[in-house]
């Protein structure tokens, strides 16, 4: 396991990018951490690493977000407002793993209904700026 101390949301663009620069094509990666840990931004982060130039909202209302430029195709899911986990059966979620990268925000609501992760991120908040990511690879070097 890796741990991190990021002093500020300019370090978790860079965390992103050096992210950005191990994870592989495809595979599941779980975000863990308290509602305002940075999870989001840290997906932002890593898209923004990746080229993509334009807004990258939450999925807190749409539970999925879908991007797909440069040839790769990005998932983002925000399980919080999942009511039930069925509802990932409709959402396809298995037909997503041969050809994307999925992160998904509070996974534990999807229980049952998800792949594994290849990649755990443990976010925790120190202070208002600072925050402590943990990385645990399943299947993904880091
Ligand atoms: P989550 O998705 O975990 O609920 P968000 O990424 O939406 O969290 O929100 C994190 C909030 O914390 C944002 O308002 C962001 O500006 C702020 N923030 C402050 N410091 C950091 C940091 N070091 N890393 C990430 N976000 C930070
Ligand atoms: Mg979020």
């Amino acid at each position: 396991m890796i741990e991190r101390l990021i002093a500020n949301e300019k370090e978790m663009y860079d965390f992103g990018a050096y992210l950005h620069s191990v994870l592989p094509e495809t595979g599941v990666v779980y975000l863990n951490g308290q509602l305002g840990a940075g999870k989001t931004t840290l997906v932002r982060a890593v898209l923004k690493a990746a080229g993509y130039r334009q807004h990258v909202k939450s999925p807190t209302f749409t539970i999925v977000e879908d991007y797909l430029f440069e040839n790769r195709r990005y998932l983002h899911f925000d399980l919080y407002r999942l009511t039930d986990p069925e509802e990932l059966e409709w959402l396809g979620i298995r037909d997503y793993l041969s050809d994307s990268l999925l992160f998904i925000e509070w996974a534990e609501r999807g229980k049952g209904y998800l792949p594994d992760p290849d990649l755990v991120i443990s976010l925790t908040v120190d202070n208002r700026l600072c925050r402590r990511v943990a990385l645990s690879g399943v299947g993904i070097e880091c």
